[in-house]
């Protein structure tokens, strides 16, 4: 009965529309209160999705699943932090900078009432060497008089502006029609056009955890850019770095380099970086400090990664400075705040004095190859039945519930689908995975376990 097509529909498993799979990502950048939260949470349906943002205070979250006639897609908002007025033009055009490297499409917000300033051209002139499809919102068109303002946004010289109000909903659904049209079906970063290019690393954790010393030991250690590599061309804010005799691609490390102090205001984009670098990567490094306590901004990062799908290793930096006492102390927050993901692998370093660097590409290795594993389905169904004839899943309102086949998706996470004759409570989907972790592994990726009850 479960064969062949079954798993090729497209509302099949792992693809679009069953909220696992990839979906494109639409950027939305502009100046501070022209109202792009306001039409975000419009896209979104629900007033609540973005909230106010309380200056210099991180917002959680910078991306939401959207969805319109039936597609899925993510809105990234890059609104909410408010660098002082000299760096608007600049801050915003980085926005644009960030967005046309990470989203599939773009969406530049304007203010109808107020026009296209200097900030907006200045974001244009980025954007118009885009190679993604890029649109042009004219907010605050609250009535029909003043569509044909927004004509003189066609300055912008990024085709026809969409009129609309984010408060009052008019004009948004042609708005969204003409984004879903300028969105590919499948996001650009399918990670097959790397395949055989070097693995793409993101170094990430919070300032001053050390992410600058590492990369300029271990790119200072070997070759430190390395321009031409066979067959890649090399974005000019990622590194190419030899570690252990295999070359990898650490992404979006230009600000590293350049050292940015994060002025006030800037938190905010640095968690945006933290994110789109994330996105681009394959393997995501975790830097925490190691003298310190874990804090929650550690742990938000680690959440990004799990939520992105991304393999992962942890790494404790300025192990230098831990003493006995530290140690201890580590070991009680370790089951405490990294319990979650105690499937990546942990290594301690210092950056400093190059302790156990050596350990880094090994470790990435075996997370990345658990990220690419592909578990057969016979040897798949063979492992499902032993465990459930050993433990078969909890009887609810007096049925049991069959599992009746189960199959690997997709890959990049590993990511599994139950077909099941009923509900399957949550104790026992991850006891499942717990299971599925013992028997294949899996370290150092995140893997995914859905359920699709059949009649
Ligand atoms: P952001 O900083 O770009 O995210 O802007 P917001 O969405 O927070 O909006 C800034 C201000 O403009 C708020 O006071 C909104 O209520 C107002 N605003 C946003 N969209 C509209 C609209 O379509 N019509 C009108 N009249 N006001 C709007
Ligand atoms: P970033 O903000 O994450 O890039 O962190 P930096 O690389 O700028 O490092 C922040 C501070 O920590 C600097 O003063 C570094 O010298 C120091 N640091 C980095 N790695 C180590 C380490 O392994 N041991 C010690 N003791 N200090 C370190």
């Amino acid at each position: 009965e479960f064969v062949g097509d079954e798993f090729a529909d497209p509302d099949g498993v792992g693809g679009q529309g069953d909220g696992q799979g990839p979906v494109p990502v639409l950027a939305v950048v502009g100046r501070p209160n022209v109202g792009k939260s306001t039409l975000v949470n419009r896209f979104l349906g629900r007033r609540e999705a973005v909230v106010q943002d309380v200056p210099g205070v991180t917002r959680d979250r910078v991306s939401y699943d959207a969805l319109w006639n039936g597609r899925r897609f993510t809105v990234m908002d890059t609104g909410g932090w408010e660098p002082d007025a000299s760096g608007l033009q600049k801050a915003v055009a980085a926005q644009a900078e960030l967005a046309m490297r990470t989203a599939d499409a773009i969406l530049l917000v304007v203010d109808s009432r107020v026009g296209a300033t200097e900030v907006e051209q200045a974001a244009a002139d980025v954007l118009r060497r885009s190679d993604r499809p890029v649109l042009v919102a004219a907010t605050k068109v609250d009535d029909e008089r003043m569509v044909a303002e927004t004509a003189a946004l066609w300055g912008l010289g990024l085709g026809e502006p969409y009129p609309v109000s984010g408060l009052h909903g008019r004009g948004s659904g042609d708005l969204l029609d003409a984004i879903l049209d300028a969105l590919p079906e499948t996001p650009r970063e399918t990670f097959e056009a790397t395949r055989g290019g070097p693995r793409r690393v993101a170094l990430v954790g919070r300032p001053n955890v050390g992410k600058s010393s590492l990369l300029n030991r271990v790119s200072g250690e070997v070759r430190s850019v390395v321009h031409d590599v066979a067959g890649t061309t090399v974005d000019p804010v990622d590194s190419l770095v030899e570690l252990d005799g295999e070359i990898f691609r650490f992404v979006d490390t230009a600000g590293l380099r350049k050292r940015v102090k994060t002025a006030s205001g800037m938190e905010y984009y640095a968690s945006l970086r933290t994110q789109a670098a994330i996105e681009a990567s394959e393997v995501a490094l975790v830097l925490l400090d190691a003298s310190e306590p874990i804090s929650e901004q550690d742990q938000r990062v680690l959440t990004m990664v799990e939520e992105a799908g991304r393999a992962l290793v942890i790494v404790f930096n300025k192990w230098d400075l831990v003493d006995e006492e530290r140690r201890l102390a580590m070991k009680r927050e370790l089951e405490r705040d990294l319990g979650r993901v105690r499937w990546a692998e942990r290594i301690n370093i210092s950056a400093l004095t190059g302790r156990a660097t050596a350990k880094i590409a090994p470790a990435m290795r075996t997370a990345l190859s658990s990220w690419d594993t592909r578990i057969p389905t016979g040897r798949l169904n063979s492992w499902l039945s032993d465990v459930i004839a050993a433990t078969p899943p909890p009887v609810r309102g007096g049925k049991q519930p069959k599992v009746l086949f189960a199959t690997q998706a997709a890959t990049r996470p590993p990511t599994f689908v139950l077909f099941t004759s009923g509900f399957l409570e949550a104790g026992y989907r991850r006891f499942l995975e717990r299971r599925l972790r013992e028997e294949f592994g899996f370290e150092g990726s995140p893997i995914r376990l859905s359920v699709r009850v059949r009649e």
